[in-house]
């Protein structure tokens, strides 16, 4: 059965949005509009599965819908919302809890990076994460799904829990009518030089509001200062820049600077190498943060402008999470049917 071709992605609001969010996730999310329905979500569930102040996260939700509108998401014609206020996610996900196994979650590196060793002590939320996600797409039966390099894995596992769902039930999907298959095989989009930013302390670690370094990442609220600053501090090697692509395969410091070029001047690594292939970092840096700050600042200046009008921000959110449950509600009724649950 074909599906109606449909965008579902989502950025949680844990702390200040970054580079990698924007180069990896959000870029997507503005291009995507332009061929493709899309429904971009907060999703404040994803972010409670590890502690968030009560004081801090309202803030984090709005500032984190402020940055996507900044960046050029059109709430009226696709729909913005937070995951909350949609509680068919998590009802879904309740769904998912039981189709998907103990051995495919056992196998997630992200909860194993984010538990860390104390792994006793994790919340079952960060454990389950992955069916939570799996829901948050396949509500709205989502077929196209653009995300970084890390969340790879758990598409796949949204994958399996589709498959595994539309066989389980294939009879049930049948005779209710909906062909041979309830949900479609979500498909992750990942694409580009900047599909994974490294931390600017650590070429072997991912950009993450969740590092403690403040250095490591550059935030889109950081001022053109800041920005330069912590450019001209990012960790490198001592060799000048090389001129084939190839030879960034051993130096990840280097290979991260010169993609994220790439992905802000909307050229290849190997463009950038033909122009910057000889050079010294003293030189590359300069010309990475002027172009870092000519990218960024017109989406800071708007940020701020929008994140502390809450009377806006809380509206977009109200009539996204209204539209967005329309569609929800539909998948649910017809899950409800499928599994064999009394609706009224
Ligand atoms: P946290 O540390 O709280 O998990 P995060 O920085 O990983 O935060 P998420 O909200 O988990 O951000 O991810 C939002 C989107 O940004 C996802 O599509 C994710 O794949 C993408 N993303 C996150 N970090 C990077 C990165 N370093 N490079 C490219 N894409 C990234
Ligand atoms: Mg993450």
């Amino acid at each position: 059965m074909a599906f109606k071709e449909k965008v579902f992605s989502g950025v949680q609001p844990t702390g200040n949005l970054h580079l990698g969010n924007y180069l990896g996730a959000i870029v997507k999310f503005v291009a995507l509009q332009e061929r493709y329905d899309c429904i971009y979500c907060v999703v404040d569930l994803h972010a409670i599965t590890v502690w968030q102040d009560p004081q801090e996260l309202p803030r984090a939700i709005r500032e984190a819908t402020a940055t996507f509108l900044a960046c050029g998401i059109d709430p009226k014609k696709h729909i913005v919302f937070n995951q909350s206020q949609v509680a068919e996610h998590a009802e879904l996900a309740w769904v998912f809890n039981c189709v998907a196994r103990l051995g495919w979650l056992n196998r997630m590196t992200q909860f194993k990076e984010k538990a860390g060793k104390d792994r006793e002590n994790a919340s079952v939320g960060l454990y389950a994460y992955p069916n939570l996600m799996a829901a948050d797409i396949l509500v709205y039966r989502a077929t196209h799904v653009p995300v970084g390099e890390d969340q790879k894995q758990h598409l796949e596992l949204s994958r399996d829990i589709a498959q595994k769902f539309n066989n389980d039930y294939g009879d049930s999907i049948r005779a209710h009518g909906f062909g041979d298959a309830f949900f479609p095989l979500p498909e992750p989009l990942i694409q580009g030089p900047a599909t994974r930013v490294m931390s600017l302390r650590d070429g072997t670690k991912k950009m993450s509001k969740s590092d403690p370094s403040d250095q490591s990442r550059i935030n889109l609220t950081d001022d053109a200062d800041t920005i330069a600053h912590k450019v001209r501090r990012a960790k490198t090697d001592p060799d000048p820049l090389p001129h084939e692509e190839k030879a960034l395969e051993a130096r990840p410091e280097a290979d991260n600077l010169v993609g994220i070029y790439a992905a802000c001047a909307g050229v290849t690594k190997a463009e950038v190498l033909k122009q910057f292939g000889g050079a010294q970092f003293s030189a590359f840096k300069p010309a990475l943060a002027d172009l870092l700050v000519a990218k960024l600042s017109p989406i800071t200046a708007e940020t701020r402008r929008l994140k502390d009008d809450f009377a806006y921000i809380d509206s977009v959110l109200a009539d996204g999470a209204a539209r967005a449950q329309a569609l929800a509600a539909e998948t649910m009724k017809a899950v409800k049917d499928i599994v064999g649950l009394v609706r009224r």
